[in-house]
């Protein structure tokens, strides 16, 4: 696996179809669309395209695993802060917070969506909590435009992530982080305004970022949140978790559909995440065949191998999840546990 593990000819040519069809659908959106009828369309579009940039290109470029050089990863990793969301506070919140400790409450800021939701069984549940396998999928919409307008400054500001402190951005990573910010603000509203009524701005930004929203979060939550999945607890005090690292990637990680080449191609592999979270520096292009060697290997040491058989039924599993986190009875034991065994 030495040769070729990153700057494959196909992530290249995935990169500039998909830059090529978020640039042809913003301008035909924004300097040639004359009427609601064909800036909807548009705009669904372009929050797809947007999608499809996180999944292929920023998340291989952001965990190194785009090309051997630094630069092309860098770069590549930038196109987060295109589309809106700081590249550098995605390095800590997800590189190193979400990958080290997925499904650890407090640390994992993927589970972590403040009182509206109880992601967790270690969480503390609200009385509108109940409703919440129904109201989620709604404001998984407005998850990107609170990224987009809110979180990445109040991180900056904070210094956190979550409840977790992280390094701030100095130097090179401050320019960056506001040249990013200013092209995603001139893009999304600069931009538009000058040829439409803001109005309309509003109307079709919001379109466009609650489709990416939806999206990223369907595809992303799959993969921890669902009824298969563990959500261990580090020892009090030395932030120390037990299960050895592979085995807490696999206890917390749930692959899907792996059969869908169409699905895989449309989402970067993250059908595969299994494989992405025990390698995440290999380019998603080669999880299908990693997936085989990892779940032999699984087997081989009697060790669990998480997955649903289509994207369907994983969907199904985050409901089912989200409507037994939403109970009251369902609480944290100490031990890492699933909440179907919570059930018992
Ligand atoms: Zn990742």
């Amino acid at each position: 696996m030495g040769h070729g593990q990153r700057d494959s000819a196909r992530m290249y040519l995935k990169t500039a179809i998909i830059l090529g069809a978020f640039a042809l659908t913003y301008v035909a959106l924004v300097f040639f669309a004359s009427s609601g009828w064909q800036a909807l369309p548009l705009s669904i579009a372009l929050g797809v395209a947007t999608a499809g940039i996180g999944f292929n290109i920023m998340h291989d470029g952001g965990h190194q695993a785009y090309s051997k050089h630094r630069w092309i990863n860098r770069l590549m990793a930038m196109t987060l802060d295109m589309v809106g969301g700081s590249s550098y506070i995605w390095q800590w919140q997800h590189g190193r917070f979400h990958h080290t400790w997925v499904n650890v409450d407090g640390h994992d800021s993927d589970i972590d969506l403040g009182a509206l939701a109880r992601l967790s069984p270690r969480q503390p549940w609200r009385p509108w909590h109940r409703w919440q396998h129904i109201y989620l999928w709604l404001l998984y919409g407005v998850t990107a435009i609170r990224w987009h307008l809110y979180g990445d400054f109040r991180d900056i500001l904070t210094g956190t992530i979550g409840e977790r402190p992280f390094t701030r951005p100095r130097g090179r990573d401050l320019t960056a982080f506001v040249l990013g910010k200013l092209v995603f603000f001139t893009l999304a509203f600069g931009l538009p305004l000058v040829f439409h009524s803001i109005g309309a701005v509003v109307l079709f930004y919001t379109v466009t970022a609650a489709v990416a929203g939806v999206l990223l979060a369907l595809v992303f939550q799959m993969a921890h949140l669902v009824e298969e999945a563990a959500f261990p607890v580090p020892h009090e005090g030395s932030m120390r978790i037990d299960t050895p690292w592979a085995i807490h990637q696999l206890e917390t990680t749930v692959d899907f559909a792996r059969d869908s080449r169409a699905l895989g191609w449309l989402i970067g592999g993250m059908n595969f995440q299994v494989e992405h979270h025990l390698f995440p520096r290999i380019s998603h292009v080669h999880y299908p065949a990693i997936s085989r060697v990892v779940e032999g290997t699984c087997r081989e040491f009697g060790v669990t191998y998480l997955e649903h058989r289509t994207f369907a039924a994983a969907i199904a599993s985050h409901y089912r999840l989200l409507r037994q986190l939403g109970k009251p009875t369902i609480t944290a034991p100490t031990a890492p546990a699933r909440v179907a065994e919570l059930l018992r």
